[in-house]
């Protein structure tokens, strides 16, 4: 394993939280959580603008919220490439102004009548994160793993990007926060599996259902809601506050400000002292009088936000709804972010799914943790896996004859999709065979086999006429999924493989050289594999319209065209492509000018079919 502080090109993972930020990395003894001098970790995701342009992140403006509202922005994620329509329901819960630049509907935030990019206001916290680490590892750092919620767009993955360069680091890899999640628990070593990442945070509830596929994972499905966690919570317990003490004193809080920034501290004391004891005590000093105390037990806390957390089990069942999975299919249940320290919140997750969900590592800093393990996957260090970030190896699916025809070529950055129409080769074939391969080469002999599907179900058509439309998607996580669907008929069939499994670094490298040194062979085969496909379809075509009674030809017209098709015939078995071309032209021109002057429109629809055709 190689030791971070070591080595000149370190990554290390970031977990950039709606609520808080951290860094880990992967050291010697395994990844660990980078702290700050005073052994912080958690770096609250906040940044306040003080007066004379200078600006505090993290737990000093957090500390500012209520008496610096307006200057004070926080859960700035959830503005991140979105447009000012997108976000317009979070605007009554931001203290801060949030409009746009006027040219664009992008969402910008305004702070003493300058505007800011979320992406800017995110790579404050970023740098702030990146000064933590530096200090920590006694280096400077330029790379970085970054986490986001499975169900970011890459829209929202950009901007990220966009905050990290910002910031002076380079995001090497965007990962999905439950993917980093399972990863810190070693759950990839399986080789098949379903998990369910719970993820109850300081604002935001995910869940998501990951599948692994050859030891990596799939994210299957995600629910959640995007406004209930730990800040509801606060939320309850300072609501039962001010009534206690309206109902006591008369005394209206929520005109003070002040007091309520300090309630809402106590609140959230309360909150974490009762995930470990039974009961929480809070006195505050009223101007008049003696001072209000107030006991809240656990159980008191678990009535105030049983209804929330009811919420958080159904958005579970419909996850596991959309995978098509029931609770018994699940293998590994993991417990991340800060409030799934409630005990309650335990208990209930426990219930649902029948099994003691993972809670051995701190819930608030598993994600980071993850990312850490990526990052030094990235950096070369102990795993000698590929991890995706372009696709390295072009991918596509095999054409009659043994063709390669690629649909996602090398270097393609991903998330990425293709899609591309083929047809069959043989007459009322009702299945093909969809083999998907990875590779620089042109013929799949020369290619590596990623796996292999059938699509059946649609009814005998001739050759030619069924449309496949086949689609390649690689996800975040490096998961090719690809789908094969006849157009006609809505038959569809798919398959999920991981191109990068098993290849390593040089294996690439090694495979690119090949298909260099081999070009020239490699452009002869193809070409030859092309005329075969080109003279196939030219014989096909040809032999329907001679089946069909009302085609207007003489005998001597069919002798012609018969022994022409013999003679194609022979020459595709051969491999002499100069003479094969030569066929193939001189009876492209034939049956050209037989159809225009007999047939018309249907031969030559039939002859100028330029769909790739499929193996039967
Ligand atoms: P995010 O992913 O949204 O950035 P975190 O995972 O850091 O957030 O979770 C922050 C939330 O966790 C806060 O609401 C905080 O009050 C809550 N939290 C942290 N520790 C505890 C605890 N011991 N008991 C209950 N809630 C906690
Ligand atoms: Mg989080």
């Amino acid at each position: 394993m190689t030791d971070p502080d070591q080595t000149s090109d370190i990554v290390i993972g970031i977990d950039l939280g709606t609520t808080n930020s951290l860094a880990a990395v992967v050291g010697k003894e395994g990844p660990r959580i980078l702290h700050d001098a005073d052994g912080r970790a958690l770096i609250p995701s906040v940044v306040s603008f003080l007066d004379g342009g200078a600006r505090v992140v993290g737990s000093k403006a957090r500390a500012m919220s209520v008496t610096n509202p307006r200057r004070t922005i926080h859960s700035v994620k959830r503005l991140m490439g979105r447009g000012l329509s997108d976000v317009a329901a979070e605007l009554p819960r931001l203290a801060y102004e949030v409009t746009t630049d006027g040219a664009t509907d992008l969402a910008r935030v305004s702070v003493d009548g300058r505007l800011y990019t979320p992406q800017e206001i995110s790579a404050m916290v970023l740098t702030e994160v990146k000064q933590v680490a530096e200090a920590a590892l006694g280096r400077t750092v330029e790379k970085a793993v970054i986490t986001v919620p499975a169900y970011f767009d890459d829209a929202q993955r950009q901007a990220t990007r966009d905050a990290a360069r910002i910031a002076g680091l380079t995001a090497l890899r965007i990962v999905n926060e439950p993917t980093a999640a399972a990863l810190a628990y070693g759950l990839d070593t399986s080789r098949e599996g379903t998990v369910v990442v719970y993820d109850l945070g300081g604002g935001t509830f995910d869940v998501s259902v990951l599948k692994i596929t050859q030891g990596v994972y799939k994210v299957a499905s995600t629910s959640g809601d995007t406004h209930l966690g730990g800040d509801d919570f606060d939320n309850a317990i300072i609501d039962r506050i001010l009534e206690l003490v309206a109902a006591k004193t008369g005394y209206d809080l929520k005109v003070h400000p002040q007091a309520l920034q300090q309630i809402r501290l106590s609140a959230e004391s309360m909150k974490v002292e009762l995930s470990a004891g039974e009961t929480s005590t809070l006195e505050i000093e009223l101007d008049a009088g003696e001072p209000f105390r107030f006991t809240l037990t656990r159980a008191e806390f678990e009535d105030l936000i049983r209804a929330r957390l009811d919420e958080t089990i159904a958005c579970c069942k419909a996850a596991l709804a959309d995978a098509k999975i029931s609770t018994g299919d699940v293998d590994e249940v993991v417990l991340v972010g800060g409030s799934t320290r409630i005990p309650l919140v335990r208990r209930m997750v426990e219930e649902t799914f029948g099994r003691t969900p993972h809670t051995e590592l701190d819930p608030d800093r598993v994600v980071a943790l993850g990312a850490a393990i990526q990052a030094s996957v990235l950096a070369g260090g102990n795993r000698d896996l590929l991890l995706l970030d372009v696709i390295p190896l072009s991918l596509g699916i095999e054409t009659v004859g043994g063709a390669f025809a690629k649909l996602v070529t090398r270097n393609s950055t991903v998330p990425c999709r293709a899609k591309e129409m083929f047809s069959t080769s043989v007459d009322d074939q009702t299945a093909i065979d969809i083999n998907v391969f990875q590779g620089e080469r042109e013929l799949v002999r020369d290619c590596r086999k990623l796996g292999a599907f059938k699509l059946r179900g649609f009814p005998p058509m001739p050759a030619g006429l069924p449309r496949v439309e086949v689609t390649f998607l690689v996800d975040a996580d490096g998961v090719l999924t690809v789908t094969a669907k006849e157009q006609r008929s809505g038959a569809e069939a798919s398959i999920d493989v991981v191109p990068s499994h098993g290849l390593t670094r040089d294996e690439v490298k090694g495979i690119i050289r090949e298909s260099i040194a081999k070009a020239r062979e490699d452009f002869a085969h193809r070409e030859l594999v092309e005329l075969r496909n080109k003279a196939h379809n030219l014989v096909v075509g040809t032999k329907r319209v001679l089946a069909m009674p009302e085609m207007p030809f003489t005998d001597a017209q069919r002798d012609d065209l018969h022994s022409c098709i013999a003679e194609l015939e022979r020459l595709s078995h051969g491999d002499d492509a100069k003479a094969l071309s030569k066929a193939c032209d001189a009876f492209g021109e034939k049956t050209q000018a037989l159809a225009d002057e007999a047939i018309g429109a249907a031969i030559k629809a039939e002859l100028n079919k330029e769909l790739g055709r499929l193996p039967s």
